[in-house]
């Protein structure tokens, strides 16, 4: 971005501008000092530390200025200060302000899983025709929408944003801040039942995307999630459904996969086969949410076949990487719940070996009361003939351990606590041989990763 200092403080409503500000610019914005590059202006927010005592390293690192909330006893020295009421609302209000002077398309996305996925697809193949910006990494709360939002130049074209949610009105709030053009949503799953209690509960919430949608804006949707079909009555905006079911718009069928790659047709064009670099069936259901955005920016579907067969992920939650005993290690620790495993268990169950399939699962955090159930849950997503090898970690499942008992023989079912992974890993180093794949996934706070370096580790 580019702005001058006067400019910004016209946007925040600052009255009584000094003329000197009309010669700072700024080029950047950050909260985090230690990111901060030289040009920008700061904003300290109270996060565990109090942003403002951080000013001086601010100041160092290059900011030409900052928002200073009006609590602080005193200005900062050194640096122009606009002062406002609170610094992370002035941000999300100049985000509001630069959103509407760049006036991109928006493209907003939510949904249980899979939102960064489907914004890297999405991105990926817009930018085969289109000036995008997209959310970095997971930026996706009332931080991360405005940094992304700020991180536009007067080119952008289209922003591809998502959105997190994790409670009721989070989703208005964020939606209304982006204004979306188009509104997707992924799936509903089980994340954040604890807080919820129902599915239903969670489908309402996500619902909350459409809020800010503009009158002439579309939204599209998995239509094989009843609870979405049914509240999707409701909306007034134009709508396009995806799914697997052949009762969307835009549904795939003979999906074919090997361990890196996934192919698939769609309804629009049968000769056209889509090849993304990423195993499991839900995948297919990312690509194609990002298929429906790309048609509604009328991209030709080659293009789309072409983006999507290399496009960058941010981050390869799901990932393959090779083990010190020559095994292949199919890598996804952070972040677990029970749809997520049952697709994975079945992509697992269905990749070609010569040796054994191994399943290292750790707990399904923040599932609340029906931790237990959805836990014991996972046992049918388990067979003794295609996954030979179980290892269980943490608390919660100790209740698909006892599950499974009767199911699996003991000598290939494996049970640890959270504080055990060092012997989980000396466990898995013995038995583990070249031919065998080994899949890993938990949620973060049972920190598989650990177990993951062990495997790899030269
Ligand atoms: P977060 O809430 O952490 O931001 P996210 O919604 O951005 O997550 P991704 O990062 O795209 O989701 O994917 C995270 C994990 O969710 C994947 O590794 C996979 O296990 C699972 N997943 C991805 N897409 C889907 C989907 N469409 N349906 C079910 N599970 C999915
Ligand atoms: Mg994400």
């Amino acid at each position: 971005m580019k702005m001058q200092l006067s400019e910004i403080a016209r946007a925040l409503e600052i009255q009584d501008v000094p003329d000197a500000w009309n010669d700072i610019e700024v080029n950047n914005v950050h909260f985090d000092s230690r990111k901060l590059l030289p040009g920008s202006l700061f904003v300290p927010l109270k996060g565990e530390r109090d942003g403002h005592t951080f000013i001086k390293n601010a100041v160092d690192a290059g900011a030409v200025a900052t928002l200073w909330s009006k609590d602080q006893a005193e200005l900062p020295d050194g640096i122009p200060a606009l002062v406002v009421d609170d610094p992370l609302q002035a941000l999300q209000t100049l985000a509001h302000y630069y959103l509407d002077k760049i006036n991109p398309k928006v493209v907003a996305i939510t949904g249980s899983n899979g939102k960064t996925t489907t914004k890297d697809m999405t991105a990926a193949i817009l930018a085969s025709q289109f000036n995008v910006v997209k959310t970095e990494a997971n930026f996706n709360n009332e931080i991360g929408v405005p940094m992304t939002i700020l991180g536009m130049n007067s080119n952008t074209e289209i922003l591809v944003v998502e959105l997190g949610m994790d409670r009721p009105g989070q989703l208005d709030f964020l939606s209304k801040i982006v204004q979306p053009d188009t509104a997707v949503i992924t799936m509903i799953g089980e994340a954040h039942i604890e807080f919820f209690k129902t599915r239903d509960r969670i489908a309402d919430a996500k619902m909350e995307i459409t809020h800010g949608l503009k009158e002439d804006g579309v939204f599209i949707y998995n239509g094989d999630e009843p609870l979405l079909t049914e509240r999707a009555k409701e909306v007034e905006a134009d709508q396009f459904t995806f799914g697997m079911q052949s009762s969307n718009q835009l549904y795939a069928s003979n999906i074919e996969g090997n361990d890196v790659e996934t192919s698939f047709s769609i309804n629009l064009d049968a000769d056209k086969r889509f090849e993304i670099p990423m195993i499991g069936q839900y995948n297919v259901t990312n690509a194609l949410a990002a298929i429906a955005v790309s048609q509604n920016y009328h991209i030709k579907l080659d293009d789309a076949v072409k983006a999507l067969k290399h496009f960058d992920l941010t981050k390869n939650r799901t990932e393959w990487l090779d083990g010190r005993k020559g095994e292949r290690i199919l890598s996804d620790v952070y972040n677990s719940n029970p749809t997520a495993v049952k697709l994975v268990l079945a992509s697992l169950a269905k990749t070609e070996t010569k040796g054994r399939r191994i399943a290292v699962l750790g707990d399904m955090l923040e599932l609340g009361e029906q931790a237990q159930s959805m836990h014991e849950g996972l046992k049918d997503s388990l067979d003794p003939n295609e996954i030979e090898e179980v290892f269980l970690v943490g608390q919660e499942m100790n209740n698909l351990y006892k599950a499974l008992d009767g199911k699996y023989d003991e000598s290939h079912l494996h049970y640890y606590q959270a504080s055990e992974l060092n012997h989980l890993s000396s466990d898995l180093e013995n038995l583990i041989t070249a031919d065998d794949i080994v899949l890993l996934k938990a949620s973060h706070g049972i920190h598989l990763e650990t177990v993951v370096n062990e495997l790899t580790k030269n």
